[in-house]
């Protein structure tokens, strides 16, 4: 979502706040709070690059205080998962049938990036959907490249990863 509403404007006159200087020569409570947030959203983007702030993306789904109310949220959330390797997160949406026993992640692997190809079904009311995605990666200095079409199931209101073709 993109934060639309207008400038603040404080007694009348525009306020722009640009430093930390400004902020003890103007200390007004709401405008910090949304500069805070703000600043969030440029230096805290998603890592599964939604271009929205990771506190307002994946970052709720991951802390379980949201479930992921679409396959491709869940495909996002999951990426976002591998990418800060919380294996447990990955394991708890991974469909019993399919899921391992465990998961090592490697730990030298850095993700660089995820990009949604296509999404067929997988909606809040669906029961089935595929996320086709790219996910990009760096070992060892050697850079990788993942294509693959996801399934997701839904049961009991939470979307599950099922299985996926490499493509
Ligand atoms: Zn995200």
């Amino acid at each position: 979502m993109v934060d639309e509403r207008p400038p603040l404007d404080i007694e009348g006159t525009s306020i722009r706040i640009d430093s930390l200087d400004a902020w003890n020569e103007h200390p007004i409570p709401d405008i910090k709070s949304v500069r805070k947030s703000e600043e969030s959203t440029m230096l805290n983007p998603c890592l599964c690059g939604s271009g929205r702030p990771f506190d307002d993306c994946c970052g709720p789904h991951l802390s379980a205080r949201t479930i992921a109310p679409t396959a491709e949220a869940l495909m996002r959330s999951r990426y976002s998962a591998f990418a800060t390797g919380q294996a447990d997160y990955l394991l708890a949406t991974w469909h019993p049938t399919t899921r391992p026993a465990t998961l090592t992640l490697e730990p030298g692997l850095r993700w660089l990036g995820l990009k949604i190809l296509s999404t067929e079904a997988g909606g809040a009311t669906d029961q089935e959907g595929w996320v086709t995605f790219v996910a990009r990666s760096k070992l060892q200095g050697r850079a990788q490249r993942l294509q693959e079409r996801s399934r997701f199931v839904r049961e009991h209101g939470r979307w599950f990863y099922l299985d996926g073709e490499l493509g």
